[in-house]
This record gives C-alpha cells, structure tokens and sequence, in this order.
C-alpha cells in the first residue's frame, strides 16, 4: 500500500466532492479531528501500538470555500479527456499526438476546444488544415472537462464506495460540468 497514492476521497462539510488527498494525509486529517471517516477502505496502517483503519472516504468538519478543481491543460489531460482515442478516426492508442482542430498557423489556440487526441497518421494527413477542409470530421465537439473529471483521471478505476458522492450526469463523468 502506498501511503503518498491519492486513495482518499475528500468530502466537503456538505457532502460535496473536493478532491483526492494521500492515504497519509487522509489518515491524519481523521486523528486530528479535521475529517470523519464517511467509509472505511479494507487498509488499516499498523503503529506500534495499534491498527489504524484507512478511510475510503472522509468528509470535512467544517465548510471550506474553495474554487472547483481545475484541470491544466496539457497533452496528457488532452489524451485522457479524449479517452486516448484519435478523434479522426477512432484509434485507441497510447501514443497519440495532440491536434490542433484549428492549425496554430491559422490562428489556431491552445484551448480544450482546439485540442483533440489524433494518431500520427490522422495528425499528418490532416496537415495544416481544418477538419472541414481535410473532410475529417471530429467524432465529438471538444469541450473542457468537467470539474469532477480530475477525480476520474487521476485514478484508473474509481472505488464503487465513492459513486454515491459523485455525480454523474449525462451518462459521463468526463464531460460533467
Ligand atoms: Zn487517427
């Protein structure tokens, strides 16, 4: 069990996520009374003395303000929005380059809604074109993720304890907003 892996779901007083937290840091926040344990993982940290159970979930004694999470935008959060599939044609892969939908030399900005995953070959037959002109339509609109997405990214599957406290709608995390 690695202590410093982000295994905690955080829960702010009201129910709401927040975020993910260490083993260790989760742990910590339970015994200094910050936190309460809202579900227990099948972990427990040995001391010396005694067995510490390791939460799941923890949920915040006191409401925090803090602005939704927010995910960089770089390739890496590009590829795992777009689910490492190239958005021209459908390929699964984990080396994909990142698009421009609009080319840079046209004027083409760094945004989620100008970022798609695209294989080599997508990426090059597209060459300094739009889709629209290349005739290579995209296979979704690219949006920016949802606030909740970070939570999903970070981990590759999510523990089934934490679904209550996660809001999906529309049928997908990644594009919840
Ligand atoms: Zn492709």
């Amino acid at each position: 069990m690695n202590l410093n892996a982000p295994r905690i779901l955080v829960l702010n007083a009201g129910y709401e996520p927040l975020g993910l937290t260490t083993i260790r840091r989760g742990v910590v926040l339970v015994q200094n009374e910050t936190a309460d344990a809202v579900t227990l993982s099948q972990h427990f940290l040995r001391t010396p003395s005694r067995r510490v159970p390791v939460p799941s979930v923890i949920r915040l004694r006191r409401m925090i303000r803090r602005p939704l999470g927010r995910l960089s935008l770089n390739r890496r959060n590009v590829l795992r929005r777009d689910l490492f599939t190239c958005q021209y044609c459908g390929l699964k892969s984990s080396s994909l380059t990142v698009d421009h939908v609009v080319p840079k030399s046209r004027g083409g900005r760094d945004s989620w809604e100008n970022l798609v995953a695209a294989c080599h070959s997508c990426n090059t037959r597209k060459g300094d074109r739009t889709p629209e002109e290349a005739g290579m339509p995209l296979r979704r609109r690219p949006a920016a993720p949802g606030y909740l997405a970070w939570i999903t990214f970070e981990l590759r599957e999510v523990p089934e304890e934490w679904l209550p406290f996660l809001p999906v709608r529309g049928g997908s995390r990644i594009y919840a907003d």
